[in-house]
């Protein structure tokens, strides 16, 4: 489950700016899909239609064939992961709050939400005892971790990350990157990475959509099948 579907969408900004233009596309499901392009050629516009946080001006976009705008964006927002460049992590509850989040909001015991968050915290490589500390005790990469962590609490088919990891050293970054692999290995999850980052797009992609400037798609296709274009 996850397949997303971009036919013909568009968006203009209310200033004029056309952001992305006539995008349509294809995202496999339980694969990791990388928009990559320019600063300014509408990756993050892209990605944020997906959660409604924008919505198009023209086209649709689908998930296994439904309209997204079928049902309300709180619901469909519970099935889609987000995570951002420096985690948006909330400063004033824990590690361990910060992940059980979404699992308390939806429900969930107090102590079912806990064992969850902490199985999260070991899931992405971070110390239990990081789970009591507040965000600004950790350093960028571990933020990273726990906004992965966080983004997976509800178990979404869907995962998006728009450069998340972009802020953090090289050393660090190429840290998370592997245990992004490894966790999408693991997870099986629809992943859509926005990234300017060619090399890491290769590394992370099974598909790359490359965009340019003017929000058009350039190429769609393995990393291979693009390389060779
Ligand atoms: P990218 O993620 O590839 O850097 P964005 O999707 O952020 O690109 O932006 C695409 C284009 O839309 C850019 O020209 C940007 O300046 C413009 N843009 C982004 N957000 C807004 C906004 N809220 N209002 C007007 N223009 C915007
Ligand atoms: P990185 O190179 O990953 O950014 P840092 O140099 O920021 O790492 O941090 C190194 C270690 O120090 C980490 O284990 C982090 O948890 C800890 N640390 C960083 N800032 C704080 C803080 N304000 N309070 C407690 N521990 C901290």
């Amino acid at each position: 489950a996850g397949v997303i579907t971009f036919e013909q969408v568009s968006k203009r900004y209310p200033d004029g700016t056309l952001a992305v233009d006539g995008l349509s596309l294809e995202i496999p499901d339980g694969a990791t899909t990388v928009l990559v392009g320019p600063s300014g050629c509408g990756k993050t516009t892209s990605l944020r239609m997906i959660n409604r946080m924008i919505d198009p001006s023209h086209g649709r976009i689908l998930i296994d064939g439904k309209d997204i705008t079928s049902e309300p964006a709180p619901l469909l927002r519970r099935g889609i992961g987000y995570v951002i460049q420096n985690a948006g992590l909330f400063p004033n509850r824990t590690v361990l709050g910060n992940i059980a989040t979404v699992p308390l909001l939806v429900g969930m015991s107090k102590r079912a939400a806990r064992a969850r968050a902490s199985e999260l915290l070991e899931r992405v490589g971070l110390a239990p005892e990081l789970g009591k500390r507040y965000p600004a005790q950790l350093s960028g990469g571990q933020q990273q971790r726990v906004g992965v962590a966080r983004a997976l609490a509800a178990d979404p088919p869907i995962l998006l990350m728009d450069e998340p990891f972009s802020a953090v050293d090289p050393v660090v970054r190429t840290e998370l990157q592997d245990e992004l692999l490894r966790l999408q290995h693991e997870l099986g999850k629809t992943v859509v990475f926005v990234t300017h980052d060619i090399d890491e797009a290769v590394k992370l992609g099974d598909r790359l959509a490359i965009m340019a400037v003017g929000g058009r798609l350039a190429q769609f296709g393995t990393p291979a099948e693009v390389l060779e274009a």
